[in-house]
């Protein structure tokens, strides 16, 4: 099933469920009792939202062996985590701005995992009963000051550097998902969510056992091989074939 969160004009933003091109509502908790309504909004008369707004949003670097080395970094021993704030999300179609800070801001497509019941300690084997689906994002980066800073926050943390959506698949297989991101209708980076080093359920694990992770908490799970610059008019669609594509226009931010 997929999950929208979708606004109607100045309507508050509500959860939904999609069935082809119509949403219909979901009564109730999203991560426990719910009943679905019917189907019968179009598309294409609300606006998509993140489909989720988490507590925390958790990253993983370095995640395929490509990229590590792209960088000229070594994959790391034990998964390297990080975080982005909140206030970085913005929705499916809206524009990346790049600060004024920042000389080299870069996209890095990923498979984006959305927990949907509290995790703390959780094995491996566990790890699924905890995910309530998958998304599409983009970690938008500003490279030079990741390199410059040794701490992440700025380089990661921008507002607008956190585009994620459009919705979650709850039943979406993530064996072998060929992850793509094009830049102006060009690729950019392709590769399969096999090549990762850290497998969802082992990042699941690992992180639970850091921090608790709370119902639509989300998890960036590492970029592949292929990250590169973002200027100023440029279109970034990231896709992740059978799941969804994620579509940002980029501007320099006044
Ligand atoms: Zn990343």
């Amino acid at each position: 099933m997929r999950i929208v969160r979708y606004q109607i004009k100045d309507e508050a933003p509500k959860f939904g469920w999609l069935h082809d091109d119509k949403i219909g509502g979901i009564d109730g908790d999203l991560f426990g009792a719910y009943k679905r309504m019917e189907a019968k909004t179009p598309l294409a008369d609300v606006k998509l939202m993140v489909p989720s707004w988490p507590t925390k949003i958790v990253c993983v670097g370095r995640n395929y062996v490509e990229h590590a080395k792209e960088l000229g970094n070594d994959v790391p021993k034990i998964p390297l985590i990080f975080l982005k704030p909140p206030s970085s999300i913005i929705n499916p179609g809206e524009t990346i701005l790049l600060p004024p800070q920042s000389k080299q801001v870069e996209h890095e497509a990923e498979l984006v995992v959305v927990i949907g019941k509290r995790a703390r300690n959780v094995t491996a084997e566990e790890a699924k009963n905890y995910i309530f689906g998958y998304t599409v994002g983009n970690d938008v980066t500003a490279r030079d000051l990741q390199k410059t800073d040794g701490q992440w926050t700025r380089a990661k943390g921008f507002d607008t550097f956190c585009p994620f959506g459009p919705w979650i698949d709850t039943d979406f297989n993530i064996a072998d998902a060929l992850i793509t991101c094009k830049v102006n209708g060009q690729p950019r980076q392709m590769a399969s969510t096999r090549d990762m080093v850290f497998s969802v359920p082992t990042l699941v694990a690992y992180i639970s056992s850091v921090m608790t992770l709370e119902p639509g908490d989300i998890i960036f799970t590492g970029t592949p091989a292929g990250v590169g610059e973002l200027k100023s008019g440029d279109e970034v669609v990231v896709e992740i074939e059978g799941l969804g594509v994620l579509k940002n226009p980029v501007k320099a931010e006044k």
